[in-house]
């Protein structure tokens, strides 16, 4: 039994059913990602997705029966999940891990669904939930322009069908850095496709990615993206601090000097800059990626506000050396947030770390270093 699965899904979306809509990026210009680099966008026929769908359908079932050889009736449990992945491979593993979590989100790949005709968009999310009437929650990737181009009435249509959220790469509010960055999208269109989406009342998550405008643009990459929030209302703002990755375009521009990445107390400084100039948003903002260095900076503003600048504030009261123990301890994997810095063996243990590395200099290339291993 196979059906195609595309290689990436929102962090958010562990618990989903992928089902592969489209393959691959149909821009695929992006200057910091290399995600599908050298593959060919195309969208699946109808009838090929739902072939997919009946598989599924039918793992589905054979999940459900080694419960019931099991004595389990039918209920699936850990066992069953590692049953199901042991005697038949990845796909009955990710279909019975599915099941054990409630079977009711299912995840539409690759990069841009939306780019399909909206008829046949509707057809396959109608097709999912009568498969699976348990299903309550659709979300898919979409790109900007695609959206901005939807008009009201095609939005709503996907909304009554149950598509219940949209994930999109804003990365960034400024036209500069969004044409540096070659994402192919402005400012407007960001707003545009913001306004459609909460209006046809699909909620909206916006990936940003802090340090994207390097030190040539980190001021205005802070405030333009925080008045494009402000004026696009996501209902979730997601950080995914900036890492250079090696085979894109960026890098390339950061070895000419074109670019220039931040360090950690930029990056950090930058943030607080964006969360500073949100205002009249109701936004649930997340930094549930491991480059972010403050995971622990997640809240809903308004009523976070305040905290969300102290927590910044925290970091960026440190004393030189905490910081690069606390920097270094993160990309170690050693700490999780500032909190652990409060043990004192972890905390003796990142030290003798930095012992070894004699130089500010040298401990952010070998930041930089680090942080390109988790992309
Ligand atoms: S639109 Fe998304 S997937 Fe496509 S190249 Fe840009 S960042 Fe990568």
């Amino acid at each position: 039994m196979h059906v195609e699965q595309g290689p990436i899904r929102p962090p958010s979306e562990a618990s989903s059913l992928l089902i592969r809509v489209t393959r691959n990026c149909p821009w695929n210009k992006c200057a910091f990602c290399s995600t599908y680099n050298g593959k060919q966008f195309s969208r699946r026929a109808i009838e090929e997705i739902k072939r997919d769908i009946d598989t599924l359908a039918m793992v589905t079932e054979q999940v459900r029966q080694i419960s019931r050889d099991k004595g389990w009736g039918g209920r699936i449990n850990g066992q069953v999940v590692s049953e199901a992945g042991a005697v038949y491979g990845y796909l009955h593993y990710h279909v019975a891990w599915w099941l054990y979590q409630g079977a009711k989100n299912v995840f539409l790949q690759d990069a841009n669904s939306l780019i399909l005709k909206t008829s046949d968009l509707v057809h396959i999310i109608k097709y999912v939930r009568a498969t699976w009437p348990s299903v309550e929650r659709i979300t898919t990737y979409a790109r900007a322009d695609t959206a901005s181009r939807k008009n009201p009435g095609e939005l709503r249509e996907l909304r009554e069908a149950g598509l219940v959220r949209i994930h999109m790469g804003m990365e960034s509010g400024s036209d500069i850095v969004l044409k540096k960055v070659r994402k192919g999208i402005t400012a407007k269109q960001l707003v545009e496709a913001g306004q459609k989406i909460a209006a046809a009342g699909i909620s909206l998550c916006w990936y940003i990615i802090p340090g994207l405008g390097g030190r040539e643009h980190s001021r205005e990459h802070a405030l333009e993206t925080a008045a494009v929030i402000n004026q696009g209302k996501p209902d979730f703002i997601r950080f995914r601090t900036l890492a250079v990755r090696k085979n894109t375009p960026l890098y390339e521009m950061m070895l000419s000097g074109d670019f220039t990445p931040l360090d950690e107390d930029e990056a950090v400084t930058e943030q607080r800059l964006l969360l500073a100039s949100l205002s009249g948003v109701n936004v649930t903002v997340v930094s549930d990626h491991v480059l972010n260095l403050l995971q622990e900076l997640e809240g809903t503003l308004p009523a976070d506000r305040e905290r969300l600048l102290g927590i910044i504030d925290r970091y960026l009261d440190m004393t030189p050396k905490e910081k690069a123990i606390f920097q270094l301890g993160r990309r170690a994997g050693v700490f999780v947030n500032m909190n652990d810095m409060r043990d004192r063996n972890r905390v003796g243990y990142v030290e003798n770390l930095l012992n070894k590395i004699n130089s500010p200099e040298k401990l952010q290339a070998e930041l930089a270093r680090m942080r390109r291993q988790f992309v």
